[in-house]
């Protein structure tokens, strides 16, 4: 039993660690707290640390020459941020910003490698997860290219609730479409054909999920793909005890040929 003055973490990887490792990694951890909007990494910028989120969002985005940007994946409580010098790659080849204000655990580099070279539990946790988010980035190309406005922004807002839990996202329009990468315009009609079939509510700066079997239905098939690769890739199938079960996955494709059939 952890000591009333030890802290329970909600992170799914530090919640995983066996005991042992987890002592041994406790003293290194230094909380930290991620306001909205906050800027984690640059691209080209040093990695100085990996930051475990006990709760927010955390969005990795491709920056352009031009300036725009476009989100390639979503990490929150599930995993780490900041995993370029996992490989021994010392910056970020993304920007990281938190879309989600929370707060998490962060650990300098030099204790990581230390970490990792002294406990291989810590290093397959940290490696699954690292590639957790690169298939998430290979499912965004494919997402981005193939599948209509409004399944991605359904795929969106299902994977920001995943992680924000309350069922009301604090997002504009306008933030929508950089991370989708698409209009702004074309935010606003995907929004209104979801809001319209009953699925979310929308308000100035804020979107809520109302009826989310009926989001999973009118997402594309990409969200269950993320959605698995998030909570059962972790190498052991455990999750920690505090943290959300996954929603039963309702979506098929009846019920989408349903959904397209009704906003027609
Ligand atoms: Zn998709």
């Amino acid at each position: 039993m952890p000591r009333v003055s030890e802290p329970v973490f909600r992170n799914h990887l530090l919640a995983s660690l066996p005991a042992p490792a987890l002592g041994r990694l406790r003293p290194s951890l230094k909380r930290v707290e991620l306001p909205f909007g906050h800027v984690l990494n640059e691209p080209g910028s040093t990695v100085k640390e990996v930051v475990f989120l006990e709760k927010g969002i955390a969005s990795l985005l491709v920056v352009l020459g031009n300036g725009d940007s476009i989100e390639v994946a979503l990490v929150g409580a599930e995993g780490v941020v900041g995993i370029p010098p996992l490989f021994e790659v010392p910056t970020s080849a993304h920007r990281v910003t938190v879309q989600g204000t929370g707060h998490g655990y962060r650990l300098d580099i030099p204790s990581l490698r230390q970490a990792m070279r002294n406990d291989d539990d810590l290093r397959r946790l940290l490696l699954q997860s690292a590639y957790r988010t690169t298939l998430e980035m290979a499912q965004n190309a494919a997402c981005n290219r193939l599948h209509e406005a409004e399944e991605r922004l359904a795929r969106w807002l299902l994977l920001m609730d995943d992680r924000h839990h309350d069922g009301t996202l604090q997002v504009t329009h306008e933030l929508i479409s950089l991370m989708l990468g698409t209009r702004r315009s074309t935010v606003t009609i995907a929004s209104g054909i979801l809001a319209r079939a009953g699925l979310i509510e929308h308000r100035r700066g804020t979107i809520r999920v109302v009826n989310r079997p009926g989001l999973e239905a009118a997402a594309c098939e990409c969200y269950a793909l993320m959605r698995n690769a998030g909570n059962n890739g972790d190498g052991n199938g455990k999750r920690p005890p505090d943290a959300p079960l996954p929603a039963n996955l309702s979506s098929s494709v009846p019920d989408r040929d349903r959904f397209r059939a009704g906003r027609r």
